[in-house]
């Protein structure tokens, strides 16, 4: 199969971030299997979803692993022009598909040079490590990273996530944190407002103290000009239908709230200090109504930022592969920062623009996709 025949599997396989993946892992494989791959699974509690990993080639240290994801974004709502689980070159020099980019160009780049890696007389070996549910959240980064550090008896050594970067070699992303906090009042005629507390009152405080929280950590120079915006951004996006109606004291509000660090902030901190904060404003409420009540609970898990210093050997290691010198930083959150914290030097690097990614028309170019079998292709010449 070539490589462009191994994507149109993979993305007649609708697989939705949160969905059991188990069509396109036996898909997988049974490819692996049929090239003589011995492979291993990471499965979720019930078995409706698994990790797949392999090493191919020789159990000693200093391995690389090339990772991805097997699930993708909805499609529910967009405009396609064409069916977004069949591959169709548009004629354009692009194949559209959901995942073409995002990112199973990647993926089928690794698949086909399979069977190379295998003939290869390899010096160091080569992992395949491929999860599921990271379009939800990265849920699997960090497990499947710690379960191939600990699996074999040699230590990988670096990670390559193969995350749509047009091929440019990217070493620092944001982390992202989503939590949703509930505020709990005491209701009564509004006229009262004074003798009673307001829940939607005290998450106001709460958000405006998230702002000013952001605003402080611009203004004591925690900045980082590879990021755009340049600091941790903390924000309030989603608040939810609260009180009953305008002359009633609301006794429930909820809200959600992001934190995007970069590498130099840590969410763990700033979500320190919001707890402070909360069980303070607790302590002044509760002299008016004893049941007030500010709850927290984590609602997208906290992803680490990347952030692989620029003489690491991984970085020399993907310009030789790639050919391209300059490196980059991106503001989403990826798998990377998880690789990165298990062990592993590691980069972003795979086929494909981001820009076309979680959109209607997906599409990678014939010529990315090219670019990415080649620089697999370059990794198993160099590995020999
Ligand atoms: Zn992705």
């Amino acid at each position: 199969m070539n490589v462009t025949e191994i994507l149109s599997k993979l993305v007649s396989f609708d697989v939705l971030g949160g969905q059991s993946n188990l069509s396109i892992a036996q898909w997988i494989e049974d490819y692996l299997s049929s090239l003589d791959i011995e492979f291993n699974n990471l499965p979720n509690e019930d078995g409706s979803k698994r990790c797949i990993f392999c090493r191919i080639g020789p159990p000693v240290d200093g391995g690389l692993v090339l990772s991805g994801h097997t699930d993708v974004v909805p499609v529910k709502g967009q405009p396609w022009n064409t069916d977004p689980f069949v591959l169709t070159d548009g004629g354009d020099g692009n194949l559209y598909a959901r995942g073409s980019c995002d990112m199973k160009g990647f993926l089928a780049s690794c698949l086909v040079a399979a069977p190379e890696m295998v003939k290869a007389k390899l010096k160091k070996p080569i992992y395949f490590a491929f999860s599921f549910d990271e379009e939800i959240g990265c849920l699997m980064g960090t497990p499947l990273a710690e379960k191939i550090m600990s699996f074999y008896d040699e230590k990988p050594n670096f990670a390559i996530i193969g995350e749509p970067s047009m091929m440019q070699p990217i070493i620092g992303h944001k982390g992202i944190v989503i939590y949703k906090t509930t505020v709990n009042g005491s209701a009564g005629h509004s006229s009262r407002i004074r003798n009673e507390v307001s829940a939607i009152h005290e998450a106001s405080r709460i958000i405006l103290w998230l702002e000013n929280k952001m605003n402080q950590l611009i203004e004591k120079g925690q900045l980082d000009n590879r990021f755009e915006p340049p600091h941790t951004s903390i924000h309030c996006g989603l608040f939810e239908k609260s009180g009953i109606a305008p002359n009633v004291i609301s006794d429930s509000a909820s809200f959600y709230w992001d934190i995007r660090v970069i590498p130099k902030d840590k969410s763990s901190v700033i979500k320190q200090e919001f707890d402070e904060y909360c069980n303070a404003l607790i302590k002044i409420n509760a002299e008016k109504f004893p049941d007030f009540d500010i709850q927290t609970v984590e609602h997208h898990p906290d992803v680490p930022p990347l952030d692989t210093p620029d003489d690491l050997e991984i970085v020399a290691l993907i310009r030789e592969l790639t050919g391209v010198t300059k490196l980059g930083s991106v503001s989403y959150a990826a798998e990377a920062g998880q690789f990165s914290n298990a062990g592993f030097q590691t980069v972003i690097c795979g086929p494909g623009d981001i820009a076309q990614a979680h959109r209607a028309n997906e599409f990678i170019s014939k010529a990315q996709l090219m670019e990415g079998e080649e620089m697999i292709r370059r990794l198993v010449k160099k590995f020999e």
